[in-house]
């Protein structure tokens, strides 16, 4: 016998299932990676881990900008590291988000909605300057290349081994870009021809980079996670062959329907990538689908369910 006794929670991150979700697409072949399982409650435990292997040596303080699944994973991880860990959030961020990284013993500070009406009070920009004045590493998951890094090594390979290599379609949220450029570039890799289409809320800018298809109007989706005023330095477009928009009414009724119809309890962003594969669908018949459902719904009971 072997023991199978983890030295940290962080060696618990991944190895998460792939569920078939049969009651809600019958007769189509699409299954969800819940990346909820995670012991921080998000895929985002897995670049944060990824990230952390570089840190500079000495570091005493880390400071993320975080819709704040990426600042909960982070406040874990620095819990087992000894650091200090400050994760500045758009205050639209849902209050369960908010308490759930204070309850790893990081702050949090609440900042100027991600509109572009104040860029200086902005997430980015307040993480930024808490790392200069703390002399804190920020570890810039909207700019670093280590967040697709950590997806295209790690969260790939992982589901196209849980797979066995059948997939025709990946679809896939897009926040930072990090998991659908580093998934979809590993897939690609492994089978040429593979398709790997973006789903995002309505006036996101991610479908104009992809599709040259303009906004109509400004980018305002409550959909935590997905969607983006503009496009992220972690997002490779190459990658990706198309982008479908959902509406956030749309996406949170799909969100509720996993719950209700798979027993998935998923967040707002997996709402929105099943309200996708949705409107995809009829054109996909046939094909072999995977996707990943980034966080838990226990996050958002009191704002979407
Ligand atoms: N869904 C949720 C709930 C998230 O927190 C994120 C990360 N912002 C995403 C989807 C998108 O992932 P990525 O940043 O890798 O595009």
């Amino acid at each position: 016998m072997e023991s199978q006794v983890k030295s940290s929670v962080m060696d618990a991150i991944g190895n998460t299932p792939v569920v078939r979700l049969a009651r809600l697409f019958p007769g189509a072949d699409v299954v969800a990676k819940l990346e909820y399982m995670n012991p921080g409650g998000s895929i985002k435990d897995r670049m944060v881990r990824h990230m952390l292997k570089s840190l500079p040596a000495g570091t005493a303080r880390v400071v993320e900008s975080s819709s704040g699944n990426t600042g909960a994973a982070l406040a874990m991880a620095s819990a087992v590291l000894g650091l200090r860990c400050d994760v500045t959030v758009p205050e639209s961020t849902s209050a369960e988000k908010m308490k759930r990284i204070r309850a790893y013993g990081a702050e949090v500070h609440p900042c100027a909605p991600d509109d572009g009406s104040d860029p200086a009070g902005g997430y980015h920009a307040v993480a930024e300057r808490l790392a200069q004045e703390g002399g804190a590493h920020y570890l810039d998951q909207y700019q670093s290349i280590l967040n697709r890094e950590a997806h295209y090594l790690d969260t790939g390979p992982e589901l196209w081994r849980q797979m066995a290599g059948e997939i025709d379609v990946f679809v896939c949220g897009i926040g930072s870009g990090g998991t659908i450029s580093g998934i979809g570039r590993y897939l690609k890799e492994q089978q040429p021809g593979l398709v790997v289409i973006g789903v995002e809320p309505s006036n996101s800018a991610y479908r104009e980079a992809v599709t040259a298809t303009p906004a109509a109007g400004p980018f305002a989706s409550i959909v935590e996670g997905v969607g983006k005023r503009i496009p992220s330095r972690s997002f490779d477009p190459d990658v990706v062959d198309d982008v479908v928009q959902v509406a956030d009414d749309v996406a949170l009724a799909w969100c509720r329907r996993l719950a209700r119809e798979e027993g998935i309890l998923a967040g707002g962003s997996s709402g929105c990538v099943a309200a996708g594969i949705a409107v995809l669908l009829p054109r996909l018949a046939g094909k072999r689908i995977a996707t990943v459902f980034p966080d838990s719904g226990v996050y958002y009971l009191s704002k979407y369910f």
